[in-house]
């Protein structure tokens, strides 16, 4: 089922005499429950069409219609509440808060949203033992490895049972066995709690454990493949 819609979406990026067309009109949809990877090389526009998709940014025209509603025509506060109930995101360098532990780093998206204190402390540890992390719960992230830390903004962005989680780049700063376990842990992650999962990726190992690959170049769609043989290593 069609659960975002993307229609006819450009972004133009103008400084002084600089004019940069990073989206010229893109269309799709996103499925309900899918992985989807926007993939392409660097500069393509990956990043402008998340933005754009996840209200972070304003398209220059365009739609993107979430469960029958057009986010760009929400009001500021309306955005910013529709964000924070309805999606989670992830960042290539984890966008954690240094002085908050991993707990209080994940309950935060539950604060945000009027949970209590206790309630957004029992779901924080939840999930956290979802990321196989409830051991390093009143770790700073100083003291967390890279795959730790990235595996504390997971459970950052779905502590709130977000119908749908943006991620950019969230391999970009791992190494091969690290990105290959979080590839993993997201579609079991995925599978056990039906969230939407969109992101971008410039590196085709990661794109391999997505349900369809949506390929960019210049702001464009060139295609997007089915991938037939999802991919779960050891
Ligand atoms: P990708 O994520 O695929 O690397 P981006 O979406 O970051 O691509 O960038 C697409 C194009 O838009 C590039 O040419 C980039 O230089 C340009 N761009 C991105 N952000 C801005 C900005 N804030 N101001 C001006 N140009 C930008
Ligand atoms: P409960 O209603 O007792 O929390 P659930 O079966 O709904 O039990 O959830 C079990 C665990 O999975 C809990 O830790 C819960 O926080 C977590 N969970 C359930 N659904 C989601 C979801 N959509 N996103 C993130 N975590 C979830």
């Amino acid at each position: 089922m069609t659960f975002v819609e993307v229609r006819d979406l450009s972004k133009t990026y103008r400084s002084g005499e600089v004019v940069v067309e990073a989206l010229k009109g893109v269309s799709f949809d996103i499925y309900e429950g899918e992985i989807l990877s926007i993939l392409g090389p660097s500069g393509c526009g990956k990043s402008t069409l998340l933005n754009c998709l996840s209200g972070i940014d304003e398209p220059t025209s365009g739609k993107v219609i979430i469960k029958g509603i057009d986010l760009h025509s929400l009001r500021d506060d309306e955005k910013t509440r529709f964000r924070a109930l309805n999606m989670g995101f992830v960042f290539q360098f984890y966008n954690l808060i240094p002085v908050l532990r991993s707990v209080e780093n994940v309950e935060l998206a539950m604060l945000t949203i009027g949970s209590s204190q206790k309630k957004a402390r029992k779901a924080a540890m939840d999930i956290l033992a979802k990321v196989n992390l409830d051991g390093r719960a009143t770790y700073l992230p100083s003291q967390l490895s890279g795959g730790e830390r990235q595996r504390v903004s997971i459970a950052r962005a779905l502590v709130h049972r977000p119908a749908i989680v943006w991620a950019d780049e969230p391999t970009g700063a791992l190494d091969t066995k690290t990105s290959t376990e979080l590839m993993n842990l997201i579609i079991e992650l995925n599978k056990t709690f039906n969230q939407t999962f969109v992101i971008v990726t410039h590196d085709e190992r990661v794109s391999n454990y997505s349900n369809r690959i949506l390929h960019m170049d210049s702001g464009k769609i060139l295609k997007i493949d089915e991938n037939q043989n999802l991919k779960v290593s050891q």
